[in-house]
Parts: C-alpha cells; sequence; structure tokens
C-alpha cells in the first residue's frame, strides 16, 4: 500500500489502485496472505496474496454470473458444488434457486472462510443456510472422491497458482466430469480475454477433454483485470441451450443476471470466440 492506495499488479503493464481508508484484518494463512481493506468508495474489499478477490460494490455481478448460468441451463439442479468461493458470494446466489436441496462449499483455506463471516456478512450469509455444509479441503481430491453426486458444480477458485493451479487441468475436469450426474453443468471463471488469452486456450482445450460441450461467456467484473471477465461452462449430456425462465424469475431481484444478459454473455465478441477455435 502506498499513498493511502492498494496496489494491484494486475499485468507487467498495468496497475489497479483502490484508495483504502482502514485495514481491517491481515493474516498469513498456510496458502496465502489474506487482507481485508475498508475503502472509500468500493465497500469492503477482500485480497489474497495482493489481488482483488472481491469487493463489495461489485461482487454480485460476478457471483450471479457464476451461479445462475449454470444453475438456469440445468433442468432441475438439486445438489450443487463450490470449489473454492470462501467468501460465500457463490454459495449465497446457488442457494436463491428453491430446487436446491442441498450445496456443499469446500475451500482449501478455512481462514478465508472465516474471514467472510466476520467481515462480509451480505457476501457469507448463505453459510447459515441448513441446505448448505462448508467444508475445508482441497477441492481437487474432494470432486474426486464424489463421483455421482452433483448437478452443478462452480469453481471459484483463485487464478492458477499454487493451490489453484491443478483446477485448471485435464485431470481435475475428468474428475469433476464424474463428479456430475447426466446432465451436469460447470462453471469456472477462466480470466481475461484481453490478457490471458492463452491460458483461456489452454483452459478450454483441456475441458474440451472431459465435457460433451464447452461454451464461454463473458461479463464485467470492474475491478479484474480489463473489466470483462470470461467464464467457462463445461456441459456433461444435454442441457437447454438457453435457460429456465420461470425459474429465472422465481429467483427474485437480481442485480446483473436477467434473461437477456444470460443470452448475450454467450453472443461472444470475434476476438473472445476466436479463444474457443
Ligand atoms: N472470485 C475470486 C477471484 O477470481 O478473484 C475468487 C474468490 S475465492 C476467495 C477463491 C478461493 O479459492 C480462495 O478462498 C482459495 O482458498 C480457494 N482455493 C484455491 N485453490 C483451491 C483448491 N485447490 N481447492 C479449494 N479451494 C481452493
Amino acid at each position: 500500500m502506498s499513498d493511502g492506495y492498494f496496489t494491484e499488479q494486475q499485468t507487467p503493464h498495468l496497475r489497479l489502485g483502490v484508495r483504502i481508508s482502514r485495514k481491517l484484518h491481515e493474516e498469513s494463512t498456510p496458502y496465502q496472505r489474506l487482507a481485508v481493506y475498508e475503502t472509500t468508495g468500493l465497500g469492503r474489499m477482500l485480497a489474497l496474496d495482493e489481488i482483488v478477490q472481491l469487493t463489495e460494490s461489485d461482487e454480485w455481478t460476478y457471483h450471479e454470473m457464476m451461479a445462475h448460468v449454470p444453475m438456469l441451463v440445468h433442468p432441475c439442479p438439486r445438489r450443487a458444488l463450490v470449489v473454492g468461493g470462501g467468501d460465500g458470494g457463490v454459495l449465497r446466489e446457488i442457494l436463491r434457486h428453491r430446487t436446491v436441496a442441498h450445496a456443499e462449499l469446500v475451500d482449501i483455506d478455512e481462514a478465508v472462510v472465516r474471514a467472510a463471516r466476520e467481515f462480509f456478512p451480505g457476501v457469507s450469509c448463505g453459510f447459515a443456510d441448513p441446505r448448505a455444509r462448508v467444508i475445508a479441503g482441497d477441492g481437487i481430491v474432494h470432486v474426486r472422491d464424489h463421483p455421482g453426486e452433483y448437478d452443478v458444480i462452480a469453481v471459484d477458485s483463485t487464478d492458477p497458482i499454487g493451490p489453484a493451479v491443478g483446477l485448471f487441468q485435464a485431470g481435475f475436469y475428468r474428475s469433476a466430469a464424474k463428479a456430475l450426474r447426466s446432465p451436469g453443468a460447470l462453471s469456472q471463471q477462466v480470466g481475461s480475454p484481453f490478457y490471458n488469452r492463452d491460458f483461456v486456450r489452454e483452459t478450454v482445450a483441456a475441458a474440451r477433454t472431459a465435457f460433451d460441450e464447452v461454451r464461454l461467456y463473458t461479463g464485467v467484473v470492474p475491478t479484474y483485470p480489463g473489466g470483462l471477465w470470461c467464464y467457462l461452462l463445461g456441459i456433461k449430456g444435454t442441457v437447454a441451450a438457453g435457460f429456465d425462465a420461470g425459474r429465472a424469475a422465481a429467483l427474485g431481484p437480481t442485480r446483473y443476471y436477467s434473461a437477456e444478459v444470460h443470452r448475450q454473455a454467450f453472443a461472444l465478441p470475434p476476438f473472445v470466440a476466436e479463444l474457443l477455435r
């Protein structure tokens, strides 16, 4: 931090600066350096290894797109798993679906879950839902050991560094496809279509070794590098091309996700569509 700004070196050529009013918490966990800040304009902010994970001002754009897209292409998701996502945002959105009887979250770092409970009650509120189960563990191992258990898996991990590397590899996608029932859907954040192009291409190729179909969709997250973010949708079996409008309406008010946004998210600009070829 310098001059009252938290700085993230987003790429070798680009920095993000967020004005901070107070550092609320800092700790070194066995996996990463965790910090929580009060910002002057973006609400509270969670950073891991100096990389912004969420701010209260825009977390909903990301969490809604990670959760509602796979949940609404699936005909009737009852059991869901979040891999990573220890802040609870994706879990919160998944639990808005009335079809869900059970939702698990497995994050390798229980310190993230603890910090989310203490500093981000509006994000982590799903932890208290009787349908939810929060597990401390490695998502790679958990997915491998639970074949045939889930209708939807949302992989909300940190960037492909340290324990998250394996979550973007073919071996993980093969276990995830086995952990899904058929039909099944997996969503995953895969990075910036501007700055992580080779990575997105390689990840799509790895996912294609395991799923019947792999699609990309995009959404806006202002504090992530470049603002426009890519999500991968891995499909096992056959799911709807669109989504279930009745169930979408039953979610109640959303701030980013809508029927039109869902459709538009798959209308890829040519420079993003290229990443699928
Ligand atoms: N939306 C965020 C982003 O893209 O910046 C990610 C948020 S969430 C806090 C990421 C979580 O993934 C972290 O809490 C981290 O502990 C967890 N994680 C990383 N590797 C993991 C693994 N192999 N298994 C389970 N959780 C993992």
